[in-house]
């Protein structure tokens, strides 16, 4: 597999270039903010009346709305919920594409599931940070970067590569490194991961072990330190080397039960559903539910966002955070910024 780094990638492709950014979420504020900083003429499409444009010009980027942007733009990163995606593509950026233009994305949900559908002279293209947008934001600050996915949809002009790479370049991944991957390859493993390990898989793991050690009679407050805060220093290890250098720093005693329990509650029949939830992404069915449930006004969604927050895991880490103002003097998303 190649991945491309820092010094073999050309910037001239997306120096050259106006690129409108639109949305300023999670990741329209790390991408414009990042590319500006690279020296890249950018702007971010907003919708007038949103909460974002403050923010944004009080970062010192141009705000336009996402029609003028697109308009103005040579490349347009469509940096939007992907629920959101095809609505503000027809309305917004469909009318001023043609040729010369470049369509980007940072997930490839709506390309690979038909959701949108660009004119044949127009490049299409990925660049997906592997990680939230503040952290992309945050390690460019601090002159590293997060690694980058890019993806080939549409070559028009021939050119498409070097502007997926310039820009993950400008953004800071290619410091990490770069790897070229499919629409395809990156919309279902990055949906599998999220569903099966990071997102779905680890949150419920926690949630589990919270509510056996407070169900035993032990202390909530217990319970969220050693089934949830301690797993950021758990994974931190993990980050710098691997599952053997965590190993290496727990005690014996720890390493001993890694080994015994942890087929006990990551069990064969776990790999089975977790291969059935590969099956229904590759299948269409799951992206067919989630574009259902946003069709027909995320009533579920909402129900299950809103009883997932009023846990009482959630209660008591908000308590405990506040014994440790380190935390938020060094936190990653302040919502008045970003
Ligand atoms: P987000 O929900 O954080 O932000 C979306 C932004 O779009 C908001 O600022 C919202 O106000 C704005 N918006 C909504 N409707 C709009 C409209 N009509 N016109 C202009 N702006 C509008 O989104 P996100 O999580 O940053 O996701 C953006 C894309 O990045 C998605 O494709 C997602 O899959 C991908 N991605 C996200 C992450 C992440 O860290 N969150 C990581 C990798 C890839
Ligand atoms: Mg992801």
């Amino acid at each position: 597999m190649k991945v491309y780094y820092e010094q073999e990638i050309d910037q001239q492709w997306i120096q050259s270039k106006k690129v409108a950014v639109i949305g300023y979420g999670s990741q329209g504020f790390a991408h414009s903010n990042n590319l500006r900083d690279s020296g890249v003429d950018v702007c971010v499409g907003l919708r007038k009346d949103s909460a974002s444009v403050k923010k944004a010009r009080e970062a010192g980027l141009k705000v336009m709305t996402g029609g003028e942007a697109a308009q103005w733009a040579d490349a347009i990163m469509v940096l939007v919920p992907d629920h959101l995606q095809a609505e503000v593509y027809r309305k917004d950026i469909a009318p001023s594409l043609g040729s010369g233009k470049t369509l980007m994305f940072a997930h490839g949900f709506n390309i690979h599931f038909g959701q949108i559908e660009p004119p044949a002279d127009v490049d299409v293209s990925m660049v997906a940070p592997k990680g939230p947008g503040h952290t992309v934001r945050r390690q460019y600050e601090l002159g590293y970067g997060v690694p980058c996915l890019i993806a080939i949809g549409n070559d028009a002009s021939g050119r498409a590569r070097e502007t997926a790479l310039g820009y993950a370049a400008a953004i800071g991944g290619a410091k990490a490194g770069v790897i070229e991957t499919t629409f395809k390859e990156e919309t279902e493993t990055d949906l599998f991961g999220e569903q099966a390990v990071l997102c779905g898989g680890v949150t419920h793991l926690m949630q589990a072990g919270f509510e056996t050690l407070v169900e035993a009679g032990y202390a909530p407050e217990m319970a969220y330190f050693e089934c949830i805060h301690e797993l950021k220093l758990i994974v931190d290890l993990i980050y710098e080397g691997g599952m053997s250098l965590m190993r290496y720093s727990v005690s014996d005693t720890a390493e001993y039960g890694d080994y015994v329990s942890g087929p006990r509650i990551i069990t064969p029949a776990v790999k089975q559903e977790m291969k059935k939830l590969l099956a229904a992404i590759q299948d269409g069915s799951f992206a067919r539910n989630w574009i259902g449930e946003n069709k027909s006004g995320r009533k579920n969604f909402l129900a299950m966002r809103k009883e997932h927050a009023a846990h009482q895991m959630e209660e008591v880490g908000e308590k405990l955070r506040s014994m440790m103002p380190w935390i938020a003097k060094n936190r990653l998303v302040d919502r008045d910024k970003n």
